[in-house]
């Protein structure tokens, strides 16, 4: 049973009292715009002459021929800023404009979603905060100054251990003092209710675009389509709309990091659906990497964007339905996946998206993938390509 607010037993809103009047507010404003005529037509030019959709589904033949199977790529990596982050971003700022919000915070951890929020929030003339915790401004000082490029004031975070759950509770604490005027953009399809269904509306284009797509080219439906998924967004747009189609097997691929060990403080992957248990993360219910005492584990990848200790509430209810098919590659078969994407196809991918990519390859020899997949590559390498040098001893 799927109550209002929840996917099976998870979702919920596991939130102090004081939050309650935000989340309220932005439950209504969304029910009241996400059917408007007028707020569809705008976000739908903002999509095409901002964003540059549609983005391409791309027949990957020389990756085809390497793997064995029919692979298209889903483009997301085109879309501006470089993934797919941006199609969420301008959409909640455009419905913060529509509720009559004057500024706009959000929360970011290696600067991705800041920059994405960054990038929409400068489009809309809206002014932004983005928290950041002091440890990542130092480790991400590009990203920062890319948000400042863009117009954003990036708020340093010394609290706790100065890193991504330390600005989402000053986030929080910000929202709750200024909800009157402030809209606060989640990045993926966590939080509590509304922001799961929300993130997923604003990314569906892309399963929506893929499904037509694929059509034309293909006259059929894919077998399977192959995402990755931190937080989950990417997976559930390119997921969503195929749901009810049963012969189309999904994928959703995580993080297995160096190994799927776990400490008591640390887990080396960021594997949750694989490996998480019922826990409440964020103010929602979910698979969560925890210890036996409920703490959540420090998790670990080499995709900056998978790198989370949690995933969302929808994808953990898949899961147990069986809807969707959790997997995991490590970071040693995420890096092969780059370097033979780079250069079988001249497309240097996301380390976020080359897990999808290697999964593929693995999947593809036991036939479980069927003939003809989908992969959503939802997220260009470039920003990827110091780190992967460095590490190659470069
Ligand atoms: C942020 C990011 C992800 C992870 O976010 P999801 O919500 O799981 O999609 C994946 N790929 C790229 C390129 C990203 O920037």
């Amino acid at each position: 049973m799927i109550s209002k607010t929840k996917f099976g037993i998870y979702g919920g809103q596991f939130v102090p009292e004081t939050l309650m009047p935000a989340i309220e507010e932005l439950t209504a404003g969304y029910e009241k715009y996400k059917n408007d005529p007028e707020f569809i037509a705008e976000l739908a030019r903002y999509l095409a002459d901002f964003a540059g959709r549609p983005t391409p589904l791309y027949h990957a033949k020389r990756l085809s021929n390497a793997y064995g199977v029919k692979i298209y790529i889903k483009r997301e990596d085109l879309v501006h800023g470089g993934a797919h982050k941006l199609n969420n971003t301008i959409g909640q700022a455009l419905l913060a404009k529509y509720m009559g919000k004057t500024r706009i915070i959000a929360e970011t951890g290696a600067g991705q979603h800041g920059t994405a929020v960054a990038m929409a929030g400068a489009n809309l003339g809206i002014p932004t905060a983005i928290y950041m915790g002091s440890v990542d401004m130092e480790r991400q000082r590009m990203n920062v100054y890319r948000m400042q490029l863009l117009g954003a004031e990036v708020v340093p975070v010394e609290s706790g251990s100065k890193t991504l759950k330390d600005a989402i509770n000053e986030t929080l604490r910000d929202w709750v003092a200024t909800v009157g005027n402030t809209y606060y953009i989640i990045g993926s399809v966590v939080g509590p209710y509304p922001y799961p269904v929300i993130v997923r509306d604003f990314q569906t284009v892309v399963g929506n675009e893929a499904k037509e797509q694929i059509m034309r080219a293909e006259g059929r439906l894919p077998d399977s389509i192959v995402a990755c998924a931190g937080g989950g967004s990417n997976a559930i747009g390119v997921f969503y709309p195929f749901i009810d189609d049963a012969d189309v097997d999904l994928f959703a691929v995580e993080a297995g990091g160096s190994n799927l060990k776990v400490t008591e403080k640390t887990a080396y992957h960021s594997a949750s659906l694989c490996t998480g248990e019922l826990g409440s993360l964020h103010g929602a219910m979910s698979k969560i990497l925890q210890n036996k005492y409920g703490q959540i584990l420090e998790s670990s990848s080499i995709a900056a964007g998978l790198d989370y200790a949690g995933v969302g509430p929808e994808l953990a209810y898949l899961a147990d339905i069986g809807r969707i098919t959790p997997a995991n590659v490590s970071d040693d078969e995420t890096l092969d996946a780059f370097f033979e994407l780079s250069r079988l196809e001249g497309i240097i991918p996301a380390l976020e998206s080359a897990h999808a990519v290697a999964y593929v390859k693995k999947a593809a020899e036991s036939g479980e993938l069927g003939d003809l997949v989908v992969i959503n590559l939802s997220g260009r390498g470039d920003k990827d390509v110091y780190s992967v040098a460095k590490r190659e001893g470069l």
